[in-house]
Protein backbone atom coordinates (compact mmCIF):
# COMPACT_ATOMS: atom_id res chain seq x y z
CA UNK A 1 0.00 0.00 0.00
CA UNK A 2 1.02 3.52 -0.21
CA UNK A 3 1.44 6.44 2.20
CA UNK A 4 1.64 10.06 1.85
CA UNK A 5 4.13 11.86 3.74
CA UNK A 6 2.93 15.29 3.85
CA UNK A 7 5.29 17.74 4.87
CA UNK A 8 4.85 21.16 6.40
CA UNK A 9 7.27 23.25 8.62
CA UNK A 10 9.34 19.40 9.69
CA UNK A 11 11.85 19.83 6.35
CA UNK A 12 13.91 17.42 7.51
CA UNK A 13 14.89 13.49 7.25
CA UNK A 14 16.69 13.13 10.78
CA UNK A 15 14.22 12.40 13.76
CA UNK A 16 10.81 12.52 11.40
CA UNK A 17 8.34 10.81 13.23
CA UNK A 18 5.79 10.70 10.54
CA UNK A 19 8.57 10.23 7.73
CA UNK A 20 9.57 7.07 9.84
CA UNK A 21 6.36 6.17 10.49
CA UNK A 22 5.85 5.88 6.84
CA UNK A 23 8.65 3.89 6.17
CA UNK A 24 8.15 0.97 8.63
CA UNK A 25 4.80 0.82 7.63
CA UNK A 26 3.82 1.36 4.20
CA UNK A 27 5.41 -0.55 1.39
CA UNK A 28 5.48 2.73 -1.22
CA UNK A 29 6.56 6.34 0.60
CA UNK A 30 5.08 9.38 -1.43
CA UNK A 31 6.87 12.96 -0.04
CA UNK A 32 4.91 16.07 -0.55
CA UNK A 33 4.91 19.28 -0.45
CA UNK A 34 2.02 21.76 -1.29
CA UNK A 35 3.54 25.52 -1.79
CA UNK A 36 0.09 27.10 -1.29
CA UNK A 37 -0.28 30.43 -3.19
CA UNK A 38 -3.12 31.73 -0.25
CA UNK A 39 -0.24 31.09 2.92
CA UNK A 40 1.98 34.34 2.94
CA UNK A 41 5.90 33.45 3.33
CA UNK A 42 6.93 36.83 2.88
CA UNK A 43 10.27 37.16 3.19
CA UNK A 44 10.18 33.77 3.95
CA UNK A 45 9.63 32.34 0.62
CA UNK A 46 13.07 31.84 -0.87
CA UNK A 47 14.59 30.40 2.54
CA UNK A 48 11.68 27.92 2.48
CA UNK A 49 12.39 27.12 -1.55
CA UNK A 50 16.41 26.57 -0.52
CA UNK A 51 14.62 24.03 2.21
CA UNK A 52 12.40 21.99 0.00
CA UNK A 53 16.03 21.75 -2.81
CA UNK A 54 17.85 20.60 0.11
CA UNK A 55 15.08 18.35 1.29
CA UNK A 56 14.80 16.67 -2.45
CA UNK A 57 18.31 15.65 -2.42
CA UNK A 58 18.68 14.05 0.95
CA UNK A 59 15.19 12.11 -0.32
CA UNK A 60 16.87 11.34 -3.79
CA UNK A 61 20.07 9.73 -1.59
CA UNK A 62 17.76 7.59 -0.33
CA UNK A 63 16.21 6.41 -2.77
CA UNK A 64 12.84 8.80 -2.77
CA UNK A 65 12.13 12.18 -3.78
CA UNK A 66 9.81 15.09 -2.84
CA UNK A 67 6.79 15.69 -4.92
CA UNK A 68 5.61 19.20 -4.79
CA UNK A 69 2.21 20.87 -5.92
CA UNK A 70 1.30 24.15 -5.60
CA UNK A 71 -2.39 24.65 -5.06
CA UNK A 72 -4.50 24.30 -1.57
CA UNK A 73 -3.32 21.89 0.53
CA UNK A 74 -5.89 19.25 1.76
CA UNK A 75 -7.27 19.27 -1.99
CA UNK A 76 -3.99 18.72 -4.08
CA UNK A 77 -3.10 16.02 -1.29
CA UNK A 78 -6.74 14.21 -2.24
CA UNK A 79 -5.73 14.57 -5.60
CA UNK A 80 -2.35 12.90 -5.54
CA UNK A 81 -3.97 10.24 -3.08
CA UNK A 82 -6.65 9.26 -5.64
CA UNK A 83 -4.14 9.37 -8.44
CA UNK A 84 -2.11 7.01 -6.51
CA UNK A 85 -4.48 4.96 -4.44
CA UNK A 86 -2.85 6.01 -1.58
CA UNK A 87 -5.10 4.65 1.94
CA UNK A 88 -2.94 7.93 4.33
CA UNK A 89 -1.39 10.67 5.15
CA UNK A 90 1.29 10.66 7.39
CA UNK A 91 1.59 14.51 8.98
CA UNK A 92 3.61 16.24 12.14
CA UNK A 93 0.54 17.53 14.25
CA UNK A 94 0.87 21.37 14.32
CA UNK A 95 -0.97 24.53 16.55
CA UNK A 96 -1.38 27.11 14.76
CA UNK A 97 -5.45 27.90 13.62
CA UNK A 98 -4.20 27.37 9.90
CA UNK A 99 -2.56 24.06 11.02
CA UNK A 100 -5.80 23.13 12.69
CA UNK A 101 -7.79 24.16 10.24
CA UNK A 102 -6.19 21.51 7.69
CA UNK A 103 -6.20 19.10 9.89
CA UNK A 104 -10.09 19.59 10.80
CA UNK A 105 -10.59 19.26 6.88
CA UNK A 106 -8.43 16.19 6.51
CA UNK A 107 -10.63 14.45 9.09
CA UNK A 108 -14.00 15.02 6.96
CA UNK A 109 -12.16 13.44 3.59
CA UNK A 110 -11.86 9.73 2.72
CA UNK A 111 -8.79 8.69 3.91
CA UNK A 112 -7.00 8.18 7.21
CA UNK A 113 -5.33 10.98 8.44
CA UNK A 114 -2.23 10.10 11.17
CA UNK A 115 -0.99 12.85 13.15
CA UNK A 116 3.04 12.51 14.35
CA UNK A 117 5.16 14.58 16.99
CA UNK A 118 8.37 16.52 15.70
CA UNK A 119 7.67 20.01 15.50
CA UNK A 120 8.16 20.33 19.65
CA UNK A 121 10.44 18.96 21.61
CA UNK A 122 7.19 18.33 24.15
CA UNK A 123 3.97 17.67 22.56
CA UNK A 124 1.56 20.62 22.91
CA UNK A 125 -1.21 18.76 25.10
CA UNK A 126 1.06 16.58 27.09
CA UNK A 127 1.78 18.34 29.78
CA UNK A 128 -0.80 19.87 31.84
CA UNK A 129 -0.40 21.40 35.65
CA UNK A 130 -0.93 19.39 37.99
CA UNK A 131 -4.29 19.03 40.17
CA UNK A 132 -5.99 20.92 37.29
CA UNK A 133 -9.26 18.57 35.29
CA UNK A 134 -7.59 17.63 32.13
CA UNK A 135 -9.94 18.94 29.95
CA UNK A 136 -10.19 20.58 26.57
CA UNK A 137 -7.88 24.19 26.46
CA UNK A 138 -6.40 23.34 30.11
CA UNK A 139 -2.41 24.07 29.83
CA UNK A 140 0.72 26.14 31.13
CA UNK A 141 -0.31 29.54 32.30
CA UNK A 142 3.10 30.67 33.85
CA UNK A 143 6.65 29.60 32.16
CA UNK A 144 8.65 28.18 35.79
CA UNK A 145 6.19 25.72 36.58
CA UNK A 146 5.65 24.31 32.97
CA UNK A 147 9.67 24.24 32.61
CA UNK A 148 9.99 22.30 35.80
CA UNK A 149 7.74 19.77 34.14
CA UNK A 150 9.23 19.87 30.49
CA UNK A 151 12.66 18.85 32.23
CA UNK A 152 11.20 16.17 34.06
CA UNK A 153 8.97 14.73 31.70
CA UNK A 154 10.26 11.40 29.36
CA UNK A 155 10.82 12.11 26.12
CA UNK A 156 10.38 10.09 23.07
CA UNK A 157 13.39 8.40 21.43
CA UNK A 158 15.22 9.99 18.68
CA UNK A 159 14.70 8.49 15.18
CA UNK A 160 17.67 8.09 12.79
CA UNK A 161 16.98 9.32 9.18
CA UNK A 162 15.17 6.36 7.15
CA UNK A 163 17.62 4.11 5.39
CA UNK A 164 15.64 4.04 1.92
CA UNK A 165 12.32 5.44 0.52
CA UNK A 166 10.16 3.37 -1.49
CA UNK A 167 8.31 5.63 -3.83
CA UNK A 168 5.94 4.32 -6.52
CA UNK A 169 7.27 4.10 -10.19
CA UNK A 170 7.13 6.51 -12.52
CA UNK A 171 5.79 9.22 -10.15
CA UNK A 172 5.67 12.88 -11.37
CA UNK A 173 7.65 14.97 -9.33
CA UNK A 174 6.48 18.32 -9.99
CA UNK A 175 9.74 21.64 -10.28
CA UNK A 176 10.84 23.46 -7.47
CA UNK A 177 10.59 26.93 -8.77
CA UNK A 178 14.20 28.71 -7.87
CA UNK A 179 14.84 30.91 -5.19
CA UNK A 180 15.27 34.59 -6.59
CA UNK A 181 18.69 35.52 -5.25
CA UNK A 182 20.20 34.19 -2.01
CA UNK A 183 19.27 35.24 1.10
CA UNK A 184 20.88 36.23 4.55
CA UNK A 185 21.05 32.29 5.72
CA UNK A 186 21.06 29.50 3.49
CA UNK A 187 17.82 27.12 4.01
CA UNK A 188 17.71 23.40 4.23
CA UNK A 189 18.70 20.55 6.70
CA UNK A 190 21.98 20.30 5.56
CA UNK A 191 23.08 23.98 6.38
CA UNK A 192 20.89 23.62 9.96
CA UNK A 193 23.38 20.77 10.98
CA UNK A 194 26.34 22.32 9.79
CA UNK A 195 25.69 25.69 11.70
CA UNK A 196 24.29 23.66 14.78
CA UNK A 197 27.55 21.03 14.93
CA UNK A 198 29.59 24.22 14.56
CA UNK A 199 27.85 26.24 17.64
CA UNK A 200 27.77 23.27 19.81
CA UNK A 201 31.39 23.22 19.82
CA UNK A 202 32.38 26.61 19.53
CA UNK A 203 29.07 28.69 21.19
CA UNK A 204 27.57 27.00 23.51
CA UNK A 205 29.78 26.90 26.56
CA UNK A 206 29.42 30.47 26.07
CA UNK A 207 26.16 31.49 26.00
CA UNK A 208 24.53 31.77 29.20
CA UNK A 209 26.93 34.64 29.65
CA UNK A 210 27.00 36.03 26.07
CA UNK A 211 23.40 35.24 24.94
CA UNK A 212 22.59 39.36 25.89
CA UNK A 213 25.50 40.78 24.45
CA UNK A 214 24.06 42.71 21.18
CA UNK A 215 27.31 43.63 19.55
CA UNK A 216 29.01 39.84 20.34
CA UNK A 217 25.77 38.69 18.26
CA UNK A 218 26.43 35.22 20.49
CA UNK A 219 23.44 33.11 20.07
CA UNK A 220 23.14 30.32 17.93
CA UNK A 221 21.11 31.47 15.07
CA UNK A 222 19.67 28.46 15.11
CA UNK A 223 16.04 30.00 14.79
CA UNK A 224 14.72 30.12 11.00
CA UNK A 225 15.95 26.49 10.84
CA UNK A 226 13.63 25.40 13.96
CA UNK A 227 11.06 27.26 12.43
CA UNK A 228 11.39 25.40 9.08
CA UNK A 229 11.89 22.21 11.17
CA UNK A 230 15.63 22.15 9.16
CA UNK A 231 16.30 20.85 12.56
CA UNK A 232 14.55 18.67 15.40
CA UNK A 233 14.05 20.48 18.46
CA UNK A 234 14.36 17.53 20.50
CA UNK A 235 17.82 16.32 19.22
CA UNK A 236 18.96 19.56 19.88
CA UNK A 237 17.48 20.25 22.87
CA UNK A 238 19.70 16.36 23.25
CA UNK A 239 22.82 17.49 21.95
CA UNK A 240 23.21 20.87 24.19
CA UNK A 241 21.97 19.42 26.81
CA UNK A 242 25.12 20.94 28.63
CA UNK A 243 23.39 24.73 28.73
CA UNK A 244 20.58 24.83 30.74
CA UNK A 245 20.71 28.16 29.75
CA UNK A 246 20.37 27.63 26.34
CA UNK A 247 17.48 24.64 26.87
CA UNK A 248 15.81 26.72 28.31
CA UNK A 249 15.11 28.61 25.70
CA UNK A 250 14.05 25.33 23.20
CA UNK A 251 11.10 25.49 26.19
CA UNK A 252 9.92 28.67 25.93
CA UNK A 253 9.33 28.06 22.42
CA UNK A 254 7.80 24.80 23.34
CA UNK A 255 5.67 27.21 26.15
CA UNK A 256 4.22 29.21 23.91
CA UNK A 257 3.24 26.49 21.42
CA UNK A 258 1.49 24.51 24.02
CA UNK A 259 -0.16 28.51 24.80
CA UNK A 260 -0.95 28.90 21.24
CA UNK A 261 -2.45 25.15 20.97
CA UNK A 262 -5.18 26.05 23.60
CA UNK A 263 -5.34 29.61 22.34
CA UNK A 264 -5.25 29.71 18.60
CA UNK A 265 -6.42 32.84 18.58
CA UNK A 266 -2.95 34.18 20.53
CA UNK A 267 -2.22 36.09 16.92
CA UNK A 268 -5.39 38.37 16.92
CA UNK A 269 -6.88 38.67 20.48
CA UNK A 270 -5.02 39.23 24.08
CA UNK A 271 -4.47 36.50 25.66
CA UNK A 272 -5.55 38.24 29.38
CA UNK A 273 -6.65 41.30 30.82
CA UNK A 274 -9.12 42.05 27.75
CA UNK A 275 -8.97 45.08 25.40
CA UNK A 276 -7.07 48.31 25.87
CA UNK A 277 -7.25 50.58 23.89
CA UNK A 278 -4.37 51.48 21.75
CA UNK A 279 -3.56 54.96 20.19
CA UNK A 280 -3.53 54.87 16.22
CA UNK A 281 -0.18 56.88 14.97
CA UNK A 282 0.87 55.75 11.12
CA UNK A 283 3.51 58.27 10.85
CA UNK A 284 5.19 56.79 14.25
CA UNK A 285 4.06 53.12 13.09
CA UNK A 286 6.10 53.98 10.12
CA UNK A 287 9.39 55.71 11.79
CA UNK A 288 9.27 52.57 14.06
CA UNK A 289 9.10 50.07 11.01
CA UNK A 290 12.00 52.39 9.21
CA UNK A 291 14.19 52.44 11.85
CA UNK A 292 13.64 56.15 11.91
CA UNK A 293 12.77 57.04 15.19
CA UNK A 294 15.35 59.00 16.44
CA UNK A 295 16.67 56.24 19.48
CA UNK A 296 19.40 54.47 18.90
CA UNK A 297 19.31 51.41 20.11
CA UNK A 298 15.43 51.06 18.74
CA UNK A 299 16.66 52.13 14.94
CA UNK A 300 19.65 49.63 15.21
CA UNK A 301 17.22 46.78 16.08
CA UNK A 302 14.42 47.71 13.24
CA UNK A 303 17.28 48.07 10.62
CA UNK A 304 19.05 44.62 11.39
CA UNK A 305 15.30 43.39 10.87
CA UNK A 306 15.22 44.74 7.58
CA UNK A 307 19.00 44.06 6.72
CA UNK A 308 19.10 40.38 7.79
CA UNK A 309 15.39 39.30 8.04
CA UNK A 310 16.38 38.80 11.71
CA UNK A 311 16.91 40.65 15.13
CA UNK A 312 19.12 39.92 18.14
CA UNK A 313 16.70 39.12 21.04
CA UNK A 314 17.26 41.22 23.24
CA UNK A 315 16.77 43.89 20.78
CA UNK A 316 13.08 42.36 19.74
CA UNK A 317 12.70 43.11 23.36
CA UNK A 318 13.55 46.98 23.19
CA UNK A 319 11.81 47.66 20.08
CA UNK A 320 8.91 45.43 21.17
CA UNK A 321 8.59 47.22 24.36
CA UNK A 322 9.46 50.91 23.01
CA UNK A 323 6.11 50.22 20.45
CA UNK A 324 3.91 49.36 22.93
CA UNK A 325 4.80 51.54 26.50
CA UNK A 326 6.79 54.70 24.87
CA UNK A 327 4.48 54.85 21.51
CA UNK A 328 1.44 53.48 23.19
CA UNK A 329 0.99 51.60 19.87
CA UNK A 330 -1.42 48.11 19.52
CA UNK A 331 1.28 44.99 19.93
CA UNK A 332 -0.54 43.61 16.65
CA UNK A 333 0.59 46.20 14.60
CA UNK A 334 4.00 45.57 15.97
CA UNK A 335 3.93 41.99 15.88
CA UNK A 336 2.80 41.94 12.16
CA UNK A 337 5.89 43.66 11.07
CA UNK A 338 7.92 41.07 12.69
CA UNK A 339 5.80 38.48 11.15
CA UNK A 340 6.33 39.77 7.92
CA UNK A 341 9.87 40.13 7.82
CA UNK A 342 11.84 37.53 10.06
CA UNK A 343 12.97 34.39 8.58
CA UNK A 344 11.64 32.66 12.06
CA UNK A 345 8.38 34.39 12.08
CA UNK A 346 6.06 32.07 13.39
CA UNK A 347 2.84 32.66 15.04
CA UNK A 348 3.15 31.25 18.33
CA UNK A 349 6.53 32.87 19.21
CA UNK A 350 5.83 35.98 17.45
CA UNK A 351 2.73 36.31 19.55
CA UNK A 352 3.26 35.00 22.70
CA UNK A 353 6.24 36.93 23.00
CA UNK A 354 4.44 40.60 21.94
CA UNK A 355 1.64 39.92 24.42
CA UNK A 356 4.54 39.06 26.99
CA UNK A 357 5.90 42.54 25.95
CA UNK A 358 2.98 43.82 26.21
CA UNK A 359 2.08 42.81 29.81
CA UNK A 360 -1.51 41.06 28.29
CA UNK A 361 0.29 37.22 28.12
CA UNK A 362 2.11 35.02 30.10
CA UNK A 363 4.68 37.14 32.14
CA UNK A 364 3.41 37.16 35.74
CA UNK A 365 4.77 40.36 36.40
CA UNK A 366 2.96 42.54 33.39
CA UNK A 367 3.83 46.14 34.72
CA UNK A 368 7.90 46.06 34.53
CA UNK A 369 9.35 49.00 34.34
CA UNK A 370 11.50 49.58 30.74
CA UNK A 371 13.84 52.05 30.44
CA UNK A 372 15.18 51.77 26.95
CA UNK A 373 18.40 53.89 27.16
CA UNK A 374 19.38 51.50 30.77
CA UNK A 375 19.10 48.67 27.82
CA UNK A 376 21.25 50.43 25.37
CA UNK A 377 23.96 51.50 27.97
CA UNK A 378 23.85 47.55 29.65
CA UNK A 379 23.68 45.69 26.60
CA UNK A 380 25.43 47.53 24.08
CA UNK A 381 27.89 49.78 26.41
CA UNK A 382 30.55 50.45 23.80
CA UNK A 383 27.30 51.44 21.06
CA UNK A 384 29.21 49.18 18.35
CA UNK A 385 25.61 47.28 17.93
CA UNK A 386 24.27 50.85 16.99
CA UNK A 387 27.55 51.79 15.03
CA UNK A 388 26.77 48.14 12.74
CA UNK A 389 23.53 49.25 11.54
CA UNK A 390 22.81 52.86 11.45
CA UNK A 391 25.49 54.23 9.81
CA UNK A 392 24.43 57.80 10.30
CA UNK A 393 25.61 57.40 13.66
CA UNK A 394 29.10 55.30 13.19
CA UNK A 395 31.63 58.06 13.55
CA UNK A 396 29.86 59.10 17.33
CA UNK A 397 32.15 57.79 20.37
CA UNK A 398 30.91 55.62 22.92
CA UNK A 399 29.93 58.25 25.22
CA UNK A 400 26.77 59.83 22.56
CA UNK A 401 26.29 57.28 20.75
CA UNK A 402 22.89 56.75 22.87
CA UNK A 403 21.98 59.94 23.24
CA UNK A 404 22.73 61.81 19.65
CA UNK A 405 21.01 64.57 20.82
CA UNK A 406 23.01 65.97 23.72
CA UNK A 407 25.51 67.12 20.89
CA UNK A 408 25.82 70.49 19.98
CA UNK A 409 25.34 69.49 16.40
CA UNK A 410 23.05 66.58 15.51
CA UNK A 411 23.82 63.96 13.11
CA UNK A 412 23.14 64.68 9.64
CA UNK A 413 20.08 62.93 8.05
CA UNK A 414 19.24 61.49 11.29
CA UNK A 415 16.06 61.96 12.88
CA UNK A 416 15.28 63.72 16.12
CA UNK A 417 13.78 61.88 18.95
CA UNK A 418 10.19 60.99 18.13
CA UNK A 419 9.10 59.86 21.89
CA UNK A 420 10.31 62.78 23.36
CA UNK A 421 12.45 63.34 26.31
CA UNK A 422 12.91 60.59 29.07
CA UNK A 423 10.43 61.14 32.24
P1 LIG B 1 19.03 31.51 20.81
O1 LIG B 1 19.20 32.48 21.92
O2 LIG B 1 20.24 30.84 20.30
O3 LIG B 1 17.95 30.46 21.31
C1 LIG B 1 17.83 29.15 20.75
C2 LIG B 1 16.41 28.90 20.31
O4 LIG B 1 15.51 28.97 21.39
C3 LIG B 1 15.90 29.90 19.30
O5 LIG B 1 16.35 29.61 18.00
C4 LIG B 1 14.40 29.78 19.46
O6 LIG B 1 13.89 28.69 18.74
C5 LIG B 1 14.26 29.49 20.94
N1 LIG B 1 13.97 30.73 21.68
C6 LIG B 1 14.84 31.59 22.22
N2 LIG B 1 14.20 32.59 22.85
C7 LIG B 1 12.89 32.37 22.69
C8 LIG B 1 11.71 33.03 23.12
N3 LIG B 1 11.75 34.16 23.86
N4 LIG B 1 10.52 32.52 22.76
C9 LIG B 1 10.44 31.39 22.01
N5 LIG B 1 11.53 30.71 21.60
C10 LIG B 1 12.73 31.19 21.93
N6 LIG B 1 11.33 33.58 17.97
C11 LIG B 1 10.96 32.89 16.89
O7 LIG B 1 11.48 31.79 16.65
N7 LIG B 1 10.01 33.37 16.02
C12 LIG B 1 9.41 34.58 16.20
O8 LIG B 1 8.55 34.98 15.41
C13 LIG B 1 9.81 35.35 17.34
N8 LIG B 1 9.27 36.57 17.57
C14 LIG B 1 9.66 37.30 18.69
C15 LIG B 1 9.08 38.54 18.95
C16 LIG B 1 9.45 39.29 20.06
C17 LIG B 1 8.80 40.63 20.33
C18 LIG B 1 10.43 38.78 20.95
C19 LIG B 1 10.85 39.56 22.16
C20 LIG B 1 11.01 37.53 20.70
C21 LIG B 1 10.63 36.78 19.59
N9 LIG B 1 11.21 35.51 19.33
C22 LIG B 1 10.80 34.79 18.23
C23 LIG B 1 12.09 34.86 20.32
C24 LIG B 1 13.60 35.09 20.18
O9 LIG B 1 13.88 36.46 20.05
C25 LIG B 1 14.21 34.35 19.01
O10 LIG B 1 13.83 32.99 19.04
C26 LIG B 1 15.74 34.40 19.04
O11 LIG B 1 16.18 35.73 19.05
C27 LIG B 1 16.30 33.66 17.86
O12 LIG B 1 17.69 33.78 17.80
P2 LIG B 1 18.63 32.55 18.13
O13 LIG B 1 18.23 31.37 17.33
O14 LIG B 1 20.03 33.02 18.00
O15 LIG B 1 18.26 32.28 19.65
Amino acid sequence: DTAIVLFNRDLRVHDHPALAAACDRAARVVPLFVLDPAVPEGQRHGFLLECLADLRASLRARGGDLVVRQGDVVRETMRLATELGAAAVFAAADVSSLARRREERFAGERIEFLRFPGVTVVPPAELLPSGAPAKRGDHYRVFTPYWRAWQRHVRRPQLPPPRRVRIPEGLAVGRLPDPDGRGAMPGGESAARERAARWLRQGLDDYADGRDDLAGDRTSRLSPYLRFGCLSPLELACRAERSEEFVRQLCWRDFHHQVTYAFPQINRENYRHGERRWRHDEDALQAWQAGMTGLPIVDAGMRQLLAEGWMHNRARLIVAAYLVRRLGLDWRDGARHFFELLLDGDVADNSGNWQWVAGTGNDTRPNRSFNPLRQARRYDPMGDYVRRHVPELAGLPAEHIHEPWRLPTPPPGYPPRLDGPDE
